[in-house]
């Protein structure tokens, strides 16, 4: 097929083509729990349906369309499914989904003020709205990154800075050994950043846990001092507010005077948890919250915004800038001393407007309909775990304080390895009937059961379904053993 100039699609096929993909979406939402969770594919089953080399020709639009139904859909485990319940869930809400569309029309990129005025000054305005919805103090400042992976690296980053080490120029060269501190139960993505750092992970000390998965001070600080003794430099210690096997809490009051009196930085990652601080009932949880140096949380995880937005907000602003700040004569402007220009605040120049689908997701839902939402899940985490509490060959793993259950089944007749055995293809064989999706993880050497409520399609009737299959499967798998 010829196309007819060398400009870009024509604006009535843009039109036309636009408004079958929005019937496309719109479809696939109202369907979406026509399909399995999880696809029926093997590794290497897309690439087969896909020709190795690129369309020397150009292609008609409708035949892209019509591969998305035939070649992807096939391959796509559906996180916008209601019984996904696995790791921690990401749902696109419509408003999110339709702020995308908005984003990439405009192809706004906010490497500095003058380069989106509004970009910037929105994702001003917008988190500052949702640091009031947190309850965090005014001091804070945030920023907005894709993951929470690279948040967290960012607040190391500045953790790091704030030791006046002078490290940003003269890098880890006969510098002494840095520490970095987290729970057992800490999420990978602070050993990354350890990694990425120089750090290494030689030099994140793991600080054991109670029988609640919780940080215990008293090792923290005993740690700290061995280190101090030993020549070490702690510099920044990170706790957790819903770790991301069992959500436990680790109590960042207590640590945060530990912190204080050692001069250390805190980061909080509250990737998954952070939302609920919205909750005046939640607020238990986040004691302490307001002596952190910086915090976590992603709206892309329980916010109903479509991944990838992750919000850091950090105390020292300046920090972060001193650690990252370049200004290459090319990216000088006017404005520089009157305006903040994103680029300072990391390590990438260019961004795109994601601070659009946060605004649009707050204005939607507003913040009492996201309140009652989050409410919801957590209702029905409860419910959940309270049948699993009432069930005979049920039990729980861990306390819920959020909406994330660990459980396993477990049968008088068999030990802690037939047990774990019995689980793992407990869990295998409910993945494989498409009608719920659910993850694993090991506690105390337990194979256990997760299951997490944290989507906007989920109501009630999944749970009730979810349970009834979990149910079944493992009272009929029990006859085999
Ligand atoms: C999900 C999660 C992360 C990682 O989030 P990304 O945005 O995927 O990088 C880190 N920490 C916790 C506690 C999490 O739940």
């Amino acid at each position: 097929m010829e196309k007819k100039n060398l400009c870009d699609m024509p604006s009535n096929e843009f039109q036309d083509s636009g408004h079958k993909l929005i019937d496309w979406s719109t479809n696939y939402l109202k369907n979406v729990e026509k399909y399995k969770v999880l696809p029926d594919v093997k590794p290497g089953d897309i690439i087969s349906k896909l020709p190795p080399v690129p369309p020397e020709e150009a292609e008609p639009f409708d035949n892209i369309i019509q591969d998305i139904d035939k070649i992807i859909l096939p391959g796509i485990t559906h996180w916008q499914h209601p019984n996904f319940m696995a790791y921690f869930a990401s749902t696109a809400s419509g408003p999110g989904i339709l702020a995308d569309i908005v984003s990439s029309t405009l192809n706004s990129n906010g490497m500095v003020w003058k380069t989106s005025p509004a970009l910037t000054e929105l994702e001003f305005v917008v988190l500052n709205w949702y640091k009031k919805m947190l309850n965090l103090p005014e001091e804070f400042k945030g920023i907005i990154y894709d993951t929470a992976s690279i948040s967290s690296l960012h607040a190391i980053a500045s953790a790091r800075e704030n030791i006046n080490l002078d490290i940003k120029n003269r890098g880890l060269y006969q510098i002494p050994k840095l520490r970095l501190y987290c729970s057992e139960q800490a999420h990978s993505s602070i050993e990354k950043a350890a990694i990425t750092l120089g750090i290494g992970l030689n030099g994140v000390k793991k600080i054991p846990v109670d029988s609640e998965y919780k940080m215990i001070t008293s090792e923290l600080e005993n740690s700290i001092i061995e280190d101090i003794n030993n020549g070490i430099i702690p510099f920044c210690v990170v706790a957790t507010i819903g770790t991301t096997s069992t959500t436990s809490v680790d109590p960042v009051d207590k640590i945060s005077e530990i912190c204080k009196k050692y001069n250390l930085w805190l980061h909080v990652d509250a990737a998954y948890a952070g939302v609920t601080a919205m909750l005046p009932e939640m607020r238990q949880y986040f004691q302490g919250i307001e002596n952190a140096d910086s915090i976590v949380t992603n709206p892309h995880k329980w916010l109903f915004v479509p991944i990838d937005l992750s919000v850091l907000y950090i105390k020292k602003p300046d920090v972060l800038k001193q650690a990252f700040s370049l200004v290459p004569e090319y990216l000088k402007t006017n404005e520089d001393t009157l305006v903040d220009n994103l680029m300072d605040y990391g390590i990438q120049l260019g961004r795109r407007f994601r601070a659009l689908k946060l605004w649009f997701v707050i204005r939607y839902f507003g913040v009492e309909g996201l309140k009652k939402r989050i409410r919801e899940h957590i209702r029905l985490a409860k419910l959940f775990a309270n049948w699993i509490d009432e069930h005979p060959n049920f039990e729980r793993l861990a306390p819920v304080p959020f909406s994330t259950v660990c459980f396993r089944a477990k049968f008088p007749h068999l030990n802690e390895e037939a047990l774990n055995i019995f689980n793992e293809k407990l869990i295998n064989k409910i993945n494989s009937t498409g009608k719920l999706f659910l993850t694993h993880t090991k506690l105390n050497n337990k194979f256990t059961l997760r299951l997490v409520i944290s989507g906007i399609r989920q109501e009630e009737k999944h749970v009730v379904d979810a349970w009834e299959l979990i149910k079944n499967i493992a009272l009929s798998l029990q006859e085999e053993f």
